[in-house]
C-alpha cells in the first residue's frame, strides 16, 4: 500500500501545474496582483481553485457561502463555477481588500452572481440563520480566522443542506499542529478544530493534504 502522501518537491509540484493547471487569464491576473501583498499567503493555491471548481460542478453547487474573502481569489473561482443563476454569499469584515476582490468579480462577469456581506462573519451566518436559511446552500467554505472556525463550522453546518459539502482551509496550518513544540493561538485552534470535527459523527470527511490542508465535510 502507499502509506502517505508524495513528498510534493518544487520540480514535483511545477510538474504537477504543468499538466494539470488550467488557471483562467483573470483568476492569474487576481493571484499575481496579490502576491505583492504583505498577507498574499493567506490566498488558496491556484490548483486549489480548480479543485473548488471541479467539487461545484461536481456536486451541482447552485448556493454557496464564503467566510473569508480577502482580494477575491477563491470567491471569483467559486463563482466561476456556479451556474448563472447560482449565488455566492461572500462573508468579509474589511472594506478595502474586498474592494479589489469586487473590481475582480465586475472584471469576470460574475458581480451579478457574488453577494458581499461586509461585517464580522459570525453576525452574517446568524442573520442568515434567523431568516430561515436552514439547509438552503449546496457547498461552503471556511476561511478566516482560526479560533472562530468551530463556531463557523457549527452554523454553516445548519445552513448546508443533506448532502451539501463544508470545505475548511488551513487545517495543516503550515505543519505546525503535528509540532509539539508550537502552541500559538492560531495553532491550537486548527489542533481543535481538526479533533472537534473528527469526534463529529454528523459528517463524513475527508482531510486532503493539498496546499495547506484542505479537510471536506459532507452532511449526512
Ligand atoms: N479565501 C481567501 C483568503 C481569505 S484570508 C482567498 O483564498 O483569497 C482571511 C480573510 O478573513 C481576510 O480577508 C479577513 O479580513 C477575513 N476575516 C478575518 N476575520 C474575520 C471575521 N471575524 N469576520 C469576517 N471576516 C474575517
Ligand atoms: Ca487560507
Amino acid at each position: 500500500m502507499t502509506r502517505k502522501s508524495l513528498n510534493v518537491t518544487d520540480a514535483v509540484y511545477d510538474y504537477l501545474l504543468s499538466v494539470s493547471l488550467k488557471e483562467p487569464e483573470i483568476l492569474r491576473q487576481c493571484r499575481e496582483e496579490t502576491a505583492r501583498l504583505p498577507l498574499a499567503r493567506m490566498q488558496i493555491a491556484p490548483e486549489q481553485g480548480q479543485f473548488f471548481q471541479f467539487l461545484i460542478q461536481s456536486l451541482q453547487v447552485k448556493t454557496a457561502i464564503e467566510v473569508g474573502v480577502f482580494t477575491g481569489y477563491s470567491s471569483l473561482a467559486i463563482a466561476l463555477a456556479l451556474p448563472a443563476d447560482g449565488t455566492l454569499i461572500a462573508c468579509d469584515h474589511d472594506p478595502e481588500v474586498t474592494r479589489l476582490a469586487q473590481q475582480y468579480w465586475e472584471a469576470a462577469g460574475v458581480s451579478d452572481r457574488i453577494e458581499l456581506r461586509l461585517g464580522p462573519a459570525l453576525q452574517t451566518l446568524d442573520d442568515l440563520l434567523a431568516k430561515g436559511q436552514t439547509e438552503q446552500f449546496d457547498f461552503a467554505f471556511i476561511d478566516a480566522d482560526k479560533p472562530e472556525y468551530i463556531d463557523y463550522y457549527e452554523r454553516l453546518l445548519r445552513l448546508v443542506r443533506r448532502g451539501g459539502v463544508i470545505a475548511i482551509d488551513n487545517v495543516l496550518w503550515y505543519g505546525q499542529p503535528a509540532d509539539p513544540g508550537c502552541h500559538d493561538q492560531d495553532t491550537e485552534a486548527i489542533r481543535r478544530f481538526n479533533t472537534y470535527l473528527f469526534k463529529d459523527s454528523r459528517v463524513r470527511t475527508s482531510l486532503i493534504p493539498m496546499a495547506d490542508g484542505i479537510t471536506l465535510a459532507l452532511k449526512k
